[in-house]
């Protein structure tokens, strides 16, 4: 017999009740000073610095990296790449994601802490935050201050701050995909086309948003790697952990109490560790999934601990099995040679396939309106359609040729073309053949393209010959 729950209104003023939905308290971190600050900052201006600076390097007179969706042409520092040469692009991928588990296996998730685009660009915008309201304490005031003449004047300069960056961010990622220096161009002269505007306008309001407002937000439950980076770690994992055996019991004191006599241990309560971390979590409460790695909490305890006459390193990099069992660190271990393993064993096919690719390419359509045509001189004629591709930088000129046919079997067409650095030219060319040389209803063949002037350079493709049946 089936049992029916009773339907329960919800009164959240009811008392007992509690919401289930938690609301987002906003988190202010309070900016820090210390060696891992400096490393942070050499991050996030490295990142930076490579992505605006990419953008404007021109290599052998064109954009060293653009993505030309029109034509589908990748040019990449004097290699111009098809939508033929995906496996390259798949064994880029595979590379970079076993170096981002080699990364998460040894040191945890140093890459979001320092250099992940969402934890720079974050950092940006908060710099401009702290230049236009304050720190920390001074922007909860603000927060709670009603809104007068300086608050709005802030409150303007902020967001004017932020939406340069955003704006600059949008336009360089469209100028990935479009030149940048004829969309600057088209930029002063307003005359952008309508998808320009489109995707400057989606990519300015997607980084406004996200590095102004969703912030830790991304990371804690939009990224993947942020969710599965933990089933990465090991025993053996540099994380950043507080030393509970030396830090509790945790409370306030002055600085020269004695610690055995008080019953302390070296952590003053002082939560600054918690006011300057990104993601509002309290390291001392263990490792959390919220945790991006990026030290700040290491910084602020190291000042205290210095302040106090205490030994640093009361938060720090360690290992579980340093921090249970005293075990020393160990860093070289099976699973990390497995991943430089596969690095090195992806990365030799990716630089064998790159050596051994084809500078040309070719890709035959037969005529699909008819299998063959009778001339007026009795030959049988067959029609195709040639794709050929100049991968390279610079003018290629090219032989066209068959196979396949008996000797007297012509082509009528270009036999030779010359073709512009990563030019994509259609070819038609027919065959011709005399019906006595033809002894099936269909020949296998091969069209050959090569190079004038290194002849050990060619590709082929195969097609087919049809004729009527004898
Ligand atoms: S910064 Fe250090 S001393 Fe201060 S609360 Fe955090 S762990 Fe304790
Ligand atoms: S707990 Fe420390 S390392 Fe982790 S996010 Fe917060 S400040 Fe950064």
């Amino acid at each position: 017999m089936s049992t029916k729950i009773p339907v329960q209104q919800f009164d959240p003023n009811q008392p007992g009740s509690t919401d289930l939905y938690e609301r987002r308290q906003k988190i202010q971190p309070r900016f820090v000073r210390g060696l891992f600050q400096h490393l942070r900052n050499a991050g996030a201006w490295l990142v930076l610095g490579l992505y605006f600076g990419i953008a404007w390097f021109n290599y052998h007179g064109r954009q060293a990296l653009l993505f030309d969706l029109s034509t589908r042409r990748f040019y990449i520092f004097g290699w111009t790449f098809w939508p033929q040469d995906f496996i390259l692009l798949a064994w880029l991928l595979i590379i970079a994601a076993f170096s981002l588990f080699a990364v998460t296996v040894f040191a945890g998730r140093v890459w979001c802490g320092y250099v992940c685009f969402q934890t720079v660009w974050t950092k940006v915008f908060l710099l401009i935050e702290r230049w236009t309201e304050g720190d920390r304490n001074a922007r909860m005031r603000l927060d709670k201050a009603p809104m007068t003449a300086k608050k709005f004047l802030r409150r303007s300069l902020k967001h004017l701050g932020w939406f340069a960056v955003a704006l600059a961010t949008g336009v360089t990622l469209v100028g990935y995909f479009d030149p940048i220096r004829s969309l600057w161009h088209e930029m002063k002269l307003n005359s952008l086309s309508e998808a320009e505007l489109v995707w400057i306008f989606v990519f300015t309001v997607l980084t406004y948003l996200n590095a102004g407002f969703m912030r830790e937000q991304i990371c804690m439950y939009v990224c993947p790697y942020g969710r599965f980076q933990s089933v990465m770690f090991d025993r053996d994992t540099l994380i950043i952990s507080y030393d509970h055996n030396r830090g509790e019991p945790r409370g306030n004191r002055k600085r020269d109490t004695d610690l055995k006599a008080a019953s302390l241990g070296e952590c003053i309560d002082c939560t600054l560790c918690v006011q300057v971390c990104p993601t509002g979590i309290d390291i001392r409460d263990g490792l959390q999934f919220e945790c991006i790695a990026c030290a700040a909490c290491i910084d602020a305890c190291d000042n205290v601990m210095d302040q106090m006459g205490y030994p640093k390193g009361l938060i720090r990099y360690t290992t579980e099995n340093n921090l249970e069992h005293g075990k020393p660190i160990h860093i070289m271990r099976p699973r990390l040679f497995g991943y430089a393993f596969m690095i090195a064993v992806v990365s030799a096919l990716f630089v064998f396939t790159l050596s051994t690719r084809k500078p040309i390419a070719i890709d035959v359509i037969r005529d699909r309106n008819a299998l063959y045509r009778e001339t007026s001189d009795g030959l049988i004629e067959n029609s195709y359609v040639l794709n050929i591709m100049n991968k390279t930088q610079q003018t290629e000129n090219v032989n066209i040729s068959f196979s396949g046919l008996a000797k007297d079997a012509k082509m009528q067409g270009e036999h030779t073309i010359q073709l512009a650095p990563g030019e994509f030219r259609t070819v038609t060319e027919t065959l011709e053949e005399d019906p006595e040389e033809i002894h099936e209803r269909e020949t296998d063949i091969d069209f050959k393209i090569t190079e004038q002037n290194q002849p050990t350079v060619s590709v082929d493709s195969p097609s087919r010959f049809f004729a009527p049946s004898n």
